[in-house]
């Protein structure tokens, strides 16, 4: 199947234009049974007058309907029905973890007894009832079939309880099953602690580091983080407990405090107030962990349609205001970004989500785009909250101009549906993710996502960017323009003379900090958004960029927020490739370069440092093993981050510890309670 073949005469145009998606909301309501579709209707006509448990309850019954109608649509239903099975055959998994792992093993030995467990003895002792070594899904279903049957299976749920709490308590149990979700528990959470760090001092500065068995090995700036799998996202899934349920999901609606009914606070005072869009989160779990992939991601497109732009390494105020507050609590984003890779990565999931952000039927109060309203209305920044404001605004009727300061590279015709004059062409569905998707490490910044393109580091993966910009760019009622300078190349006045009916200006808010202290321009002292940025933009990175971006180790990055962790791990990740790259040109070009005395100082610098490197390059390959190339740059003084207070006073701890964690397994310090007094410079 390479050709889209839409059912019902349907064709692909249609489903980009209001007239297209008025007949495919028909054709729905008509598929949906009474009383299911007098209920939709009736919401749709008061959809503000729905109690959030009823409008819950309604999501949760059309969402099903919903998955098959859109599988039908794209002639996808052996697929989408592969997927769903794949979320019901790891059931047993979180079924036997909460039913006898969680409530059963953990209790019946205790930590301490189960630490001292022979794991030999244990694993034979269950090897008279199950095949061992043990895989979690074969035990799951021996136990719950011993489970089932207690008269008979009695010894071997004693052999496997056993089995359990070694597998949970024992290191070697651990080490062997902690990459798996049956046997690991969450975590207590002590705030103060959330990162397990340790302190090591070196040239008399104590900073703190992890052990470095935690330590992760980073090469160059493909993707360093790919997020979690079907079955690990689906353990968060498991472990949630729905609490739309009881009208306590405060994971959307915020944590209030049970006296006052104000949002909670955290012990650090930030305010607990759930997601900012409200995502019916816990309705998408569990559609999720019942294996509806289409309807849990069109549960999370009613109120977050540009999805893509969230989740994983991206936002986590509704993790931080989870109901698990004294233990880890469930990590959404990371199972939102899995319900959309999961529908990404179906034929035509590109196109089914596409849809999705145009019309949703699960969304009562906008299931399609009002007719046209003939207003325009000028963007100016096309970072998150421009094209975000950009897709409501054409949802709700309008036509939008958008600007960016940014020059936008442009995509070819036949994806965005516009050619590089702003003509627009027909285009293509994409039936393929892949066709979409580039390698970080190579890929051209296109100059689409403000701050999500430039400021964003590789942790996050920005194929999502480009989902998000044909989202826009594919409906005629959006025009896109980059390279202009709100203010300057165009003025407010003007956008009014030329017939604006608003402009909205989403052109960011923030200043960076500058820190006063003499020498604070000196060369080799940088902002470190100007450093973020730079990297970006000029693609300095990438190895056939002739960018010159330098700079020397050791590394100090003053502050505590999350640019400068960012600055800390792209300037650790950056260095090496800049000084390997300084060496193959020095060797092309044949050493034949006149440079001053400070010139000729970094020179030798970067070409010794390169030449370590290749050297410990060619000692791994020749040992079959990663080169140990953390530990020469940390030698070489590596990146330290120096804060004016403590880390768990840092912002970026207070609000997303998790990026502080990562930039510590990528070996940068950080040490605290350090103010810059002055830069000293050479001479
Ligand atoms: S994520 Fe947390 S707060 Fe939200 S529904 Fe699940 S358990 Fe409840």
């Amino acid at each position: 199947m390479t050709e889209l073949a839409l059912a019902d005469g349907f064709r692909f145009e249609d489903l980009y234009n209001r007239d297209g998606l008025l007949r495919l909301d028909a054709l729905f309501l008509e598929s949906l049974d009474e009383p299911l579709r007098a209920d939709m209707e009736a919401a749709r006509k008061a959809p503000g007058a729905l109690e959030p448990k009823a409008e819950a309850a309604l999501v949760l019954a059309l969402a099903p309907k919903l998955e098959s109608f859109l599988a039908r649509l794209f002639g996808i239903e052996a697929e989408a029905d592969a997927l769903s099975g794949r979320h019901t055959a790891l059931a047993p998994v979180y079924r036997c973890k909460r039913l006898f792992v969680q409530r059963r093993a953990a209790r019946a030995v205790k930590p301490e007894e189960a630490a001292a467990l022979d794991g030999a003895a244990v694993e034979a002792a269950l090897g008279a009832h199950m095949p061992v070594p043990v895989e979690e899904e074969a035990f799951s279903e021996a136990v719950l079939g011993w489970l089932g049957d207690e008269a008979n299976g009695g010894e071997a749920l004693e052999a496997a309880a056993r089995y359990a709490a070694w597998a949970l308590h024992h290191p070697e149990g651990r080490a062997r099953h902690g990459r798996g979700v049956l046997f690991r528990q969450p975590g207590r959470i002590d705030p103060f602690r959330l990162i397990d760090t340790e302190v090591r001092t070196e040239h008399g500065t104590p900073a703190l580091e992890l052990p470095e068995a935690r330590l992760r090995r980073r090469e160059g700036f493909a993707l360093t983080d790919d997020g979690m799998d079907l079955k690990a996202a689906l353990d968060q899934a498991h472990y949630c407990i729905f609490c739309h349920n009881q009208g306590k999901d405060s994971c959307a609606r915020g944590l209030r405090d049970r006296k006052t009914g104000a949002f909670a606070n955290t012990v650090f005072g930030v305010e607990l107030a759930g997601c900012p869009l409200e995502e019916k989160i816990s309705e998408m779990q569990l559609l999720k962990a019942e294996g509806f992939a289409l309807g849990a991601l069109a549960t999370v497109c009613i109120d977050n349609p540009l999805c893509a732009a969230t989740g994983h390494r991206i936002c986590n105020d509704c993790m931080k205001s989870c109901i698990y507050q004294k233990q880890d609590p469930v990590d959404i984003p990371q199972v939102e970004t899995r319900a959309l890779k999961d529908v990404l990565e179906l034929p035509w999931g590109f196109e089914i989500y596409s849809l999705m952000t145009r019309w949703n039927p699960l969304n009562f109060a906008r299931p399609l785009p009002l007719p046209e309203t003939g207003r325009q209305v000028l963007v100016v920044g096309l970072g998150p909250a421009g094209f975000s404001l950009a897709h409501h605004l054409m949802n709700d009727g309008h036509r939008v101009v958008a600007v960016d300061g940014l020059k936008i590279e442009p995509l070819a015709p036949a994806l965005s549906g516009v050619d590089e004059a702003g003509a627009r062409h027909p285009f293509r569905p994409v039936r393929d993710m892949a066709e979409l998707r580039e390698d970080l490490a190579e890929r051209v910044m296109a100059g689409f996502g403000g701050v999500a393109e430039y400021g964003i580091t590789v942790r996050w993966d920005k194929n999502f960017l480009k989902i998000v910009r044909l989202l826009l760019e594919r409906r005629a009622a959006f025009t896109m323009v980059g390279g202009v300078r709100f203010g300057g190349t165009l003025g407010l006045d003007e956008a009014f003379e030329w017939g604006f009916d608003h402009v909205a200006v989403a052109a960011g808010a923030g200043r960076p900090t500058h820190v006063p202290m003499p020498n604070a321009l000196a060369p080799g002292v940088r902002m470190a958004s100007d450093f973020l940025m730079a990297l970006q933009l000029t693609g300095a990175a990438r190895t056939d960029s002739i960018a010159n971006l330098q700079i020397r180790l050791p590394v100090v990055v003053v502050g505590g927020g999350l640019t400068a962790i960012d600055t800390a791990t792209e300037s650790l990740a950056y260095y090496p490739v800049q000084v390997e790259k300084f060496l193959t040109r020095y060797e092309v070009l044949d050493g034949g370069v006149a440079w001053t005395e400070e010139e000729a100082e970094v020179a030798g610098e970067f070409l010794a440092h390169a030449r370590a490197i290749r050297a410990e390059r060619a000692r791994a390959a020749a040992a079959g093993e990663a080169p140990r190339i953390r530990e020469l740059l940390r030698a070489w003084g590596g990146v330290t981050i120096a804060y004016r207070r403590r880390l768990i006073d840092a912002p970026s701890y207070t609000l997303n510890h998790e990026e502080v964690a990562k930039a510590l397994e990528e070996g940068i310090r950080f040490a605290e309670c350090l103010s810059p007094l002055a830069v000293e410079v050479d001479g």
